[in-house]
């Protein structure tokens, strides 16, 4: 007889966006007419740049020929790309890296999944709450958060709330912890942390010998001079972070797959006699175990989006998407919500009117506004009467939303 892993018993119900997609299709259903605005999901709309799909197609020819065919890639990635990383994404920020600390990945959301691997199973970790599920989800199969309870919260994770109260910024935990989930820009609040306030957490990680897992999927969107765009613009950072980084929403690739994370050499974790062990070493064991590398062709478009054109088409892109973050910000506040990010951030959260339950404003705004988003309570406790509205859309889509928003729901 097979056993089952119990850990995965106790993740609760589906997943936020299973239950989604199941509401839309009732929906749908009933109301195949309907004429409806999906600005839920974190997935981008605008096609790839075609600087990036001019080096995809080139390298997908050189594949078709004996003499420029590649098999099996270094695991950690190519160097061509890993070098471009370097150069063009933190060089300029004052930021050192050698290439051995890069790796490059098919995906944001794997690496933070699995990172989590290399911690011994007692290690205490913090989460921002509302959070991006993965971090939760990753440790509860790993069996490192007890048992989920009747508040809806597992019993070992330090939750750390961010409310209104404190502008969706977190505190630090007033209880040691040893590993820290941190994502900014935020999904899903949209909201940013300045150097003096990520400093306190690299402070806090060194004195207590934390590592923190930096999630830095939404770097592009930060528009204001001075946020920092990685957590190695902090000093001491190098000792105690590693930066999780993508191409999905930066350009496009959500469908096409190319991240990477960055593991300095100094990044310590500590065996029960207090032998330090590094955290770059275990990663780069684990990965050419468990991992053959990104395909040729998708890491030589990833290329392309550090060319002068690529960066310009990106650009485009991004500035785009921003607009539509305004538009909804602006649109929402001028009536009267309260929301947060959208300004360094695809992600626009507003609090439901009249402090409404977030599945109920869910059914509300399918029902009579077409539109959909994502209730804040599946992104934890403190989630629960806000909501979440996305920028990937189109601009003609995003007034539409607004403005059926504004008229329909006064
Ligand atoms: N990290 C955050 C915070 C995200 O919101 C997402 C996707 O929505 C990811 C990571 C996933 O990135 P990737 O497409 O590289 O797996």
């Amino acid at each position: 007889m097979a056993f089952i892993n119990e850990n995965y018993l106790k993740l609760p119900g589906s997943y936020l966006f299973s239950e989604i997609a199941r509401r839309i299709a009732q929906f749908k259903t009933d109301n195949p007419d309907a004429d409806i605005i999906k600005m839920g999901i974190g997935d981008v709309t605008r096609p790839l740049p075609p600087a990036v799909i001019k080096a995809m197609s080139k390298a997908v020819e050189e594949m078709a020929r004996p003499e420029s065919f590649r098999g099996y890639g270094p695991e950690q990635g190519y160097n061509f790309l890993v070098e471009k990383i370097i150069e063009n994404d933190f060089t300029p920020r004052g930021v050192e890296l050698s290439s051995d600390e890069v790796f490059v990945s098919d995906g944001a959301k794997c690496d933070t999944a699995n990172f989590q691997e290399l911690f011994g199973i007692d290690n205490i970790f913090a989460v921002t709450d509302p959070v991006y599920p993965v971090y939760v989800d990753s440790n509860v199969m790993a069996g490192r958060t007890g048992k989920f309870n009747e508040k809806g919260q597992f019993d070992k994770i330090v939750y750390l709330p961010c409310t209104e109260e404190n502008g969706m910024k977190p505190s630090l935990p007033t209880t040691r912890v040893d590993m820290i989930y941190l994502c900014y820009p935020n999904n899903p609040t949209g909201m940013t942390l300045s150097v003096a306030e990520l400093k306190q957490w690299v402070d806090y990680a060194r004195e207590n010998k934390s590592v923190i897992l930096f999630d830095a999927a939404y770097e592009a969107f930060i528009r204001e001079e001075g946020v920092p765009k990685s957590i190695f613009e902090i000093e001491g950072a190098r000792e105690v972070a590693v930066e999780f980084r993508s191409f999905s929403k930066t350009a496009g690739f959500t469908g096409t797959r190319c991240a990477y994370t960055i593991i300095p050499k100094e990044v310590m974790v500590y065996d029960s006699k207090g032998e330090a062990h590094s955290l770059n070493k275990l990663w780069l064991r684990r990965q050419t175990t468990k991992f053959n590398g990104v395909s040729y062709p998708v890491q030589a478009a990833a290329v392309a989006t550090f060319s002068p054109e690529g960066k310009a088409q990106i650009k485009e892109t991004i500035d785009y998407y921003m607009e539509n973050a305004r538009i909804i910000r602006e649109g929402l506040e001028k009536v009267g919500y309260k929301v947060f990010g959208g300004v360094n951030a695809p992600y626009i959260w507003m609090k439901t009117p009249n402090n409404m339950a977030s599945w109920d404003f869910f059914d509300k705004l399918m029902n009579e506004a077409h539109v959909i988003g994502t209730p804040g309570a599946g992104f934890g406790t403190s989630g629960e009467g806000y909501f979440r509205l996305t920028a990937f859309n189109t601009r003609e889509n995003t007034e539409k939303a607004i403005e059926r928003i504004n008229n329909k729901l006064k």
